[in-house]
């Protein structure tokens, strides 16, 4: 039998409870025995509890935690799949998989928007196609979903109370798991199986929007070492000086601080082209970089990865910001695709049919 490790962080699929009391975490592995014994015979499963949180209580010391135990584990085994909450999902696989490079094995995260507990929960099923595409899928970090799996860094959560919870808006599903479970091949590893734990938490995520104040931002700038800004469109922000809410201050008080800024897009289809309109011009010519197709939150967690093993080469920084790691960005102008959902995967068939 082929061994998975299955790392339970928490979230609803493992909480009891609901109206009119609150969801809270529960003992999952009792339940996943008793409401999901046919997982058993997919593979050798070996169950260990990481924690047992709402997954808004995740934190990057907790990603770094998890990166190290993973490291440590999975050359043990022949895939891996982490239960986590659908709400910090998105932020916790693209962590991984710029930390765990190269991975030896398929790394699946799951989650469910009902409790495994209750009778109509998706739980059941994720947890079965997420152990599936552990033993099947791409050697990459991914997320089983609804049927579908997402590349993990360029995943969204885009609804709360539907099954199909997550997207990949630029980039093409790897797996349709549907009557027959097709996988795309993922990521080709470069080299080996490396760990890279190291983050620095020091930045700040913003989202531009009419009415912000651009003071607001420039008071927190002796606190932080990074800026995301999630600008309008192909990366636009306002800079006209007698409108009154430029942003150019911001970034001229940035370059002097050395605090990178990073800019992505709030539109979730296509990315940012710094060069297209004039407000993007005028912060590349102030050092402002460009993320490309990046999702805010895998651009988060690169820029904390950059600033802690780049403290002191912008250059370096921005090379990394720039070159894709783990598949999380386009490189040139960002593709236009056909949507991710829906699309056939093209190439192996399951062992399991
Ligand atoms: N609040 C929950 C969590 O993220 C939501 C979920 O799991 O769907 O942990």
């Amino acid at each position: 039998m082929p061994r998975v490790l299955l790392l339970h962080t928490g979230g609803t699929l493992g909480m009891a409870g609901g109206r009119p009391s609150a969801l809270r975490p529960a003992a999952f592995f009792k339940t996943l025995k008793a409401r999901v014994p046919e997982l058993f015979q997919l593979a050798d499963i070996e169950l260990q509890l990481f924690s047992n949180l709402d997954s808004s209580e995740m934190q990057p010391e907790l990603w770094q935690r998890m990166a190290t135990h993973l490291h440590q584990q999975l050359p043990q085994f022949d895939g891996a799949v982490v239960t986590h909450g659908t709400d910090t999902l998105a932020y916790t696989a693209s962590a991984l998989s710029l930390m765990l490079r190269n991975p030896p094995c398929p790394v699946v995260l799951t989650g469910s928007q009902r409790p495994l507990g209750e009778v109509r929960s998706d739980a059941r099923l994720n947890l079965i196609d997420a152990v599936l595409s552990a033993l099947e899928g791409p050697r990459e970090v991914t997320i089983c979903f609804d049927s579908h799996l997402y590349r993990g860094n360029r995943a969204r959560k885009v609804k709360v109370a539907e099954y199909d919870a997550f997207d990949s808006p630029n980039c093409p599903v790897l797996g349709t798991l549907g009557v027959d479970a097709t996988f795309e091949p993922g990521l080709r590893s470069k080299g080996p199986f490396r760990l890279f734990e190291k983050l620095d938490s020091r930045v700040l995520l913003l989202k531009v929007y009419p009415g912000l104040d651009p003071a607001l931002p420039l008071q927190l700038l002796p606190h932080v070492r990074g800026l995301i800004l999630e600008a309008y469109g192909a990366g636009n922000f306002p800079i006209d000086p007698e409108l009154g809410r430029s942003f150019m201050p911001l970034f001229t008080q940035a370059k002097e601080r050395g605090v990178p800024v990073v800019v992505v897009s709030q539109a979730h289809r296509n990315g940012v082209d710094l060069s297209l309109y004039e407000s993007g011009a005028a912060a590349l010519a102030q050092g402002v970089m460009g993320g490309a197709d990046m999702t805010p939150s895998a651009a988060l967690v690169k820029l904390m990865q950059g600033l802690a093993y780049h403290p002191r080469s912008p250059e370096a920084l921005a090379r990394f910001i720039q070159t894709p790691v783990a598949g999380e960005l386009t490189v040139g102008r960002p593709t236009v695709e056909p949507p991710a959902r829906g699309r056939r995967g093209s190439t192996r068939r399951t062992k399991a049919e």
